[in-house]
């Protein structure tokens, strides 16, 4: 072919290209109210962290956890596990145990304390922490004097982790678990909604997530008395006097009012959230059951996942790889499943408990467009060209 012909087709397939929509992974889903909110704010000029908006948004968060909690909105998720930290007394030289399987934001927050991570793999019902492990882990700790200070475990994926079996250790131990439930708001376990089943549970409202105020997170407590002490750190660590007096550590880490607003505007409309995403699942998982190279993660009895992302395990790297690529190719944004922590450069160097369970799911699992603003049109689309892909494996 001569090189002014093959040119004037990649321009050609360039332009085709363009014209398809890309789908996201899991995007922003605004319900129209969040303005209404937002232009309250500015009229009665509460665009600090503090105003109506942020009461609003705890109390409607506790309504709907409705499990006796507190609950204080932050920044960000991250801010929300570090704060957890602080809280437990997390400091210099102390080890963390944390769920190797998730987003690097569980963990770093061990290094912001200077405190040392070990990895605990997964186990394949839920792809979360595996007890039997956990407690392998914290029997060696002890035995070489190294008492863990805190668990941190994932609801990864929004698919709750086994909980019951978890706390049991924790309790044994005298361990205080943080609850990882940043994937995870609209999930239950036993009926207990994720986020209260332990001692600090921690949501996340950013972009990607079930709900977003664009960017943020909360902390849930037993009481307001931890609360209280939550707030106090998270906006600079004020003490009681006319003039800026210090005795700990603040941060900065308050949400903001205006925030707030979108995140009351999105939890009129959580549990229409919940269900799409837990359709696209039903969708994807009827459409692809002729398919047996293709699994779903099916959750044991009373684990109610929110479905936050849907997300496939392939029989190898290489299909893996080929619908990846295939979905690309058609500007549909799909991604591998989290990285393990103890194999990411800068955390592998640390102490690991591992089985090969979640290295296993991050080569051959795929994570599909998720969002609930997802059209039928976009799902056949997405289906159309994994199927075709499916039969070039
Ligand atoms: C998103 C996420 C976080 C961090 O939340 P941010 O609000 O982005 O800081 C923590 N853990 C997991 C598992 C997450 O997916």
């Amino acid at each position: 072919m001569n090189n002014k012909v093959f040119s004037l087709i990649k321009v050609y397939e360039v332009l085709r290209m363009s014209k398809k929509k890309k789908i996201y992974l899991s995007p922003p889903h605004m319900s129209g109210n969040e303005q209404k909110f937002i232009k309250e704010a500015f009229t009665t000029n509460w665009l600090a962290p503090l105003g109506p908006n942020i009461n609003s948004f705890e109390e409607s968060i506790k309504l709907y956890l409705s499990n006796n909690k507190e609950v204080a909105v932050l920044s960000s998720g991250t801010a929300a596990i570090h704060l957890a930290l602080v809280l437990i007394g997390v400091s210099k030289g102390d080890e963390v145990l944390c769920q190797s399987f998730t987003f690097s934001a569980s963990a770093n927050p061990i290094l912001y304390q200077g405190a040392v991570p070990v990895f605990i793999d997964s186990e394949k019902d839920t792809w979360n922490m595996c007890p039997d492990l956990l407690e392998v882990a914290i029997k060696d700790r002890i035995s070489k004097h190294k008492k863990p200070k805190a668990i941190i475990a994932v609801h990864l994926y929004g698919m709750p982790y086994k909980a019951n079996e978890i706390n049991a250790i924790a309790l044994k131990y005298k361990i205080p678990v943080v609850e990882d439930s940043a994937e995870a708001l609209g999930s239950t376990y036993f009926g207990e909604p994720c986020g209260t089943l332990s001692d600090f549970g921690v949501l996340s409202f950013n972009g990607n997530k079930i709900i977003t105020t664009s960017g943020g997170g909360a902390l849930i407590v037993k009481n307001k008395t931890l609360k209280k002490q939550a707030v106090f750190l998270a906006t600079q660590a004020r003490d009681n006097a006319p003039h800026f007096e210090h005795s700990h550590i603040g941060f900065n880490y308050r949400m903001s009012n205006v925030l707030a607003g979108i995140g009351c505007g999105q939890m009129e409309v959580i549990k229409a959230r919940v269900s799409a995403r837990r359709n696209n699942f039903d969708f994807y998982k009827t459409q692809l059951k002729n398919y047996p190279n293709i699994m779903f993660l099916e959750p044991p009895k009373h684990f109610y996942s929110n479905r936050w992302m849907t997300c496939i395990l392939t029989s190898s790297f290489k299909m893996r790889e080929t619908l990846r690529q295939a979905l690309l190719e058609e500007n549909i944004e799909s991604r591998p499943l989290w990285k393990p922590m103890h194999t990411q450069p800068i955390f592998k160097s640390y102490l690991q408990f591992t089985n090969g369970t979640s290295e296993l799911f991050f080569n051959r699992g795929l994570c599909l467009p998720s969002g609930s603003n997802l059209l039928q049109d976009d799902l056949k689309r997405i289906i159309t060209t994994i199927t075709k892909a499916l039969k070039l494996c």
